[in-house]
């Protein structure tokens, strides 16, 4: 049996009829950016998450680097993000102007290690921003708890994790604020890029709404300089026809992944660990093995699409090579032993049972 890794146009086939719809209208309306339909989704998004504000932007790079920004934090700041995670975590914080200092996760849950964030902290730390890695919620209690003991801003970077809860919260509403991605693949995806910030900081929701339109909120009035950064009328529409689905797709994902967990188990494959204050959405199916490479080949060549999230630890990318970093060995030994398994709402156990019987095959 043939499985594919992801194939959108199959994710993106149960909503198809109701986005042609919506995209008409929208076509029909003469109103593209920034107008009732990004109201709308801003205002379903927020009560989504539990949360006062949802500001639509462009992608989910420019949301954790606009929270950044409206914080004032830039040239002479430390922002503390994950030693793995993808390279926009990184890359929002050094759009600022501040350094990011890498935190090694916890080898079980591939999350921020909490118990080592302290050591992390000097004088000129502002921020701690943990990633809900693979729709995992981060261990958000301890994290909040030490950034507020030294007067620190908690930025959850969301971007994998729609609908995902903590000791029954959604993430998007743990720390100060929190960046989302609408990028096509994630588990709410738009058909083009995306991206919101949420937040129950209402001086930050207002600063964000500025910053995000030429830093103004009076049309040919600019208070601060802004950039342009917006969710535009089509994709906030298309983004409105699928989160009321989003709740189901995501229980989808969970029968999947209880599926492989059963039929994985007892393998010398690390399966992935869920952390026990944690509800995860299962955005990734990321197992572990030194044998990754070989794996990998075997299921290709069975007709079963795999991926690797993420191939090299961004201290390792050329893009971060002129500066020195600590040893990070968690994330090294990460990138060289995880491998993610085909995940989607439109899976059946079927297909899921298919993966496993393959992967069972190798090891046997
Ligand atoms: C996708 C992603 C982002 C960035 O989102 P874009 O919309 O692609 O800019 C940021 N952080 C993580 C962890 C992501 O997976």
């Amino acid at each position: 049996m043939k499985v594919d890794f992801l194939n959108l146009k199959r994710a993106n086939e149960p909503h198809e009829a109701a986005i042609l719809d919506a995209v008409e209208r929208v076509v029909g309306s003469g109103w593209y950016i920034l107008g009732e339909q990004t109201a709308a989704f801003e205002r379903e998004f927020a009560d989504y998450c539990g949360v006062a504000h949802c500001i639509g932007v462009a992608n989910g790079l420019d949301a954790l680097h606009l929270i950044l920004r409206a914080y004032d934090i830039g040239e002479g700041d430390e922002v503390i993000v994950p030693s793995n995670t993808f390279i926009a975590t990184w890359l929002a914080v050094s759009q600022t102007g501040a350094r990011v200092v890498p935190v090694e996760p916890d080898e079980r849950t591939c999350n921020l290690d909490p118990g080592r964030i302290e050591a992390a902290i000097t004088p000129r730390t502002r921020a701690v921003m943990p990633v809900h890695l693979y729709g995992q919620p981060a261990d958000m209690e301890p994290i909040c708890r030490l950034a507020r003991k030294h007067g620190l801003r908690v930025i959850e970077d969301a971007a994998q994790a729609h609908g995902a809860r903590y000791r029954g919260r959604r993430v998007g509403g743990l720390g100060d604020a929190a960046g989302f991605s609408f990028y096509p693949g994630k588990n709410l995806g738009a058909l083009g890029d995306g991206g919101a910030v949420t937040t129950d900081d209402d001086t930050l929701a207002g600063t964000l709404r500025k910053l995000r339109n030429y830093g103004s909120s009076t049309k040919y009035r600019h208070e601060i300089t802004g950039l342009n950064s917006r969710l535009d009328e089509l994709q906030s529409a298309i983004l409105r026809i699928k989160l009321p689905h989003l709740d189901a797709e995501n229980t989808r994902r969970r029968n999947a992944a209880s599926v492989y967990l059963e039929a994985l188990a007892r393998l010398p494959l690390q399966l992935p660990h869920v952390h026990e204050e944690a509800d995860p959405v299962w955005h990734l199916f990321v197992v572990r093995t030194p044998d990754r490479d070989a794996l990998q080949t075997y299921l290709r060549e069975a007709g079963i699409g795999t991926n690797i999230h993420y191939p090299l630890a961004c201290h390792r990318q050329p893009a971060y090579s002129a500066e020195r970093w600590p040893a990070l060995p968690i994330a090294e030994r990460l990138q060289a032993e995880v491998l993610s398994l085909p995940m989607a709402p439109y899976l059946s156990t079927a297909d899921i049972r298919a993966v496993a019987e393959r992967i069972r095959a190798f090891f046997s």
